[in-house]
């Protein structure tokens, strides 16, 4: 298990998909739903899926977040090997579900923008996504597999997304 907080193993690809990621949660809020957005790519960059929250019923329903919409689709397109050299970009940092998903897939990497402790603070309690106070790498600690998580990044760019949303 790799725990890196700072940006020193990250690459310039790394932080432009991220912010795919964070453009991605902005149209999502655009498009009517929460604002969150993920994407899997590639060793190369390459993205293979990408998906904004639909957590909403009867379009949706509350497990369809976007981190384990995008590893979903993601593992129906590639074998186990191709997912395990892939990375989940992710506005916000996986739920426990979520990561869940990351693990089930075998996606090899994590990186996300801002950290749960920083979406608690922008939900509080709200009723729609109470967050939970529950670090992807605690999930991703007690799995048979390693899973590399970067992150917090770009909190401040991630937040934008948020601001008025969950008053
Ligand atoms: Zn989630």
């Amino acid at each position: 298990m790799t725990f890196t907080r700072s940006g020193a193993e990250l690459s310039e690809l790394d932080l432009a998909l991220l912010r795919e990621s964070i453009r991605l949660s902005e149209q999502s809020r655009k498009d009517g739903r929460h604002p969150f957005a993920a994407l899997v790519a590639d060793a190369q960059g390459q993205i293979i899926a990408s998906a904004g929250n639909n957590s909403m019923p009867p379009e949706g329903d509350p497990t369809q977040h976007a981190e384990l919409v995008a590893a979903a689709r993601a593992a129906r397109l590639l074998a186990p090997e191709q997912l395990a050299g892939c990375t989940l970009y992710t506005s916000a940092e996986p739920c426990c579900m979520c990561a869940g998903a990351v693990y089930w897939t075998g996606i090899g990497r994590v990186v996300y923008a801002l950290s749960e402790h920083a979406l608690l603070g922008l939900t509080g309690a709200h009723p729609e996504n109470p967050t939970f106070s529950l670090p992807c790498r605690e999930v991703f600690a007690r799995g048979q597999r390693t899973v590399q998580v970067h992150g917090p990044l770009l909190e401040d760019e991630a937040a934008t997304a948020h601001q008025g949303f969950w008053a």
